[in-house]
């Protein structure tokens, strides 16, 4: 199981890992186990994990009921083609799903990762509009400092700037992006926030098919949160102005913000929702898109006469069933009392870091943390000293940030936060 020095230079020299390059990458720590919350290194160091895989692995890794779900799934059959053929994972998973999503959405597109879930959720939205006979809306609109994903239908939505616009000009369609929303989660609501966004809807909405946003929290994207009332009135001007509105909730869906979807913080429902990461409980890749059952019933009497989207492995067995457990665990323990716990230490135990020079800001909601530096981090640097402090961070651009599995306990959670101070402090 353990990887050697052989092991180590191949992968350095062979295998991409994300955003790396290839000509004198950095090594990649190797991993030998992980259980809980703690990753077990080749070495037999023990890391205690702040990222929880990307938002995914919420229950904490090898988890007993998640890998007997595997395990049993197996024994009958991993994977079976979609077409044509259907199973009770799916059915369980989706029949989850459509109860606890927010009211309305009803239809399930059961795909393989996020960024398909982006593809078929902005497919859904042109597809619509082309059966109602308006072709012509068919660009999209959305907000700066966003994350969709990184295939090319989902990266013409993120942010122009971290999303290399520029590399792939003319590749990309061209979508509108409003300016970032300034008002923060609890700050006092400045109907200003949102004009830009109303102005460009109002301007360009006969070509507009969608608003596709992360609702309340941007991710990947800068890590930023935002006040429900921005997303209240997004809401308002969908319906005003004939737009679909698409909630992208890969990263915040299943309890991450305090509330299971992050639309709740603002009794919205979209008519797309896009969810994927902590689906599995972080165990396999799946991503699913919701829709209501307009959206659906129109798109599929258009002159298609189907929805244009089959993917090979469409909702694997394997994944579903996984899906399943995850899901039904999460409902069947305290989430929200411990979201509610994590978000409370993380304020308190992240707050002294604005003291430090190296800070701009601080801040907290849900089971998120983010400490924002002045200048971006030296990322070989940085990374070795949070190995070194027992602790699994893994900062990007200026951002050293946190989403612990939601079964962190709090001596662990001390352990992570006081490491972020201290590596900081000397970085
Ligand atoms: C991670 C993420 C995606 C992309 O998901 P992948 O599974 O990486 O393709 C899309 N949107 C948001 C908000 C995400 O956080």
């Amino acid at each position: 199981m353990t990887l050697d020095l052989d092991d180590i230079s191949f992968d350095q020299h062979h295998i991409w890992h994300p955003y790396t390059s290839m000509i004198d990458p950095l090594p990649a720590y190797p991993v030998a186990s992980a259980s809980g919350v703690r990753l077990t290194l080749a070495n037999g160091t023990e890391l205690i994990d702040g990222m929880s895989s990307w938002w995914s692995t919420i229950h904490g890794y090898n988890h007993p009921r998640l890998n007997q779900a595997a395990k049993d799934q197996i024994d009958s059959m991993s994977h079976v083609m979609f077409g044509g053929l259907t199973h009770q994972p799916a059915v369980d998973l989706s029949r989850r799903l459509v109860e606890m999503t927010p009211e309305g959405l009803e239809k399930v597109f059961l795909c393989d990762s996020g960024s398909v879930s982006v593809e078929v959720a902005i497919k859904m939205a042109i597809q619509y509009w082309h059966a109602k006979g308006k072709a012509e809306k068919n660009r999209l609109v959305t907000i700066r400092n966003g994350y969709h994903g990184d295939t090319f239908g989902a990266m013409a939505v993120c942010d122009p700037v971290n999303g290399m616009h520029e590399l792939f000009t003319g590749v990309l369609p061209k979508h509108l992006f409003a300016p970032a929303p300034q008002c923060g989660f609890n700050a006092p609501w400045d109907p200003n926030d949102i004009a830009e966004l109303e102005q460009l809807i109002e301007e360009n909405h006969q070509h507009l098919a969608a608003l596709i946003l992360e609702p309340i929290v941007q991710g990947a994207g800068g890590m930023r949160f935002y006040s429900p009332e921005y997303l209240k009135r997004a809401r308002q001007l969908c319906d005003q102005h004939q737009l679909l509105l698409i909630a992208d909730e890969i990263a915040t869906g299943f309890g991450r913000s305090g509330k299971l979807f992050a639309c709740e913080h603002a009794n919205i429902t979209p008519d797309i929702l896009c969810l994927g990461k902590a689906l599995t409980g972080g165990y396999m890749t799946l991503a699913a898109t919701l829709t209501n059952t307009g959206v659906a019933e129109t798109i599929s009497s258009g002159g298609a006469g189907c929805f244009m989207h089959g993917p090979t492995f469409m909702a694997n067995p394997l994944a579903c069933a996984v899906a399943c457990a995850s899901l039904e665990l999460l409902e069947s323990e305290p989430w929200k009392p411990r979201i509610d716990a994590i978000e409370a230490q993380l304020k308190t135990q992240l707050n002294p870091c604005q003291t430090l020079e190296q800070v701009a800001d601080v801040r907290v909601l849900g089971a998120i943390g983010v400490v924002e530096l002045k200048q971006p981090v030296q990322m070989a640097e940085i990374q070795q000293a949070f190995v070194e402090a027992g602790v699994w961070v893994r900062p990007f651009g200026k951002l050293v940030y946190v989403m612990p599995p939601y079964v962190i306990s709090p001596e662990d959670l001390t352990t992570l936060t006081s490491a972020i101070f201290e590596v900081i402090k000397k970085h």
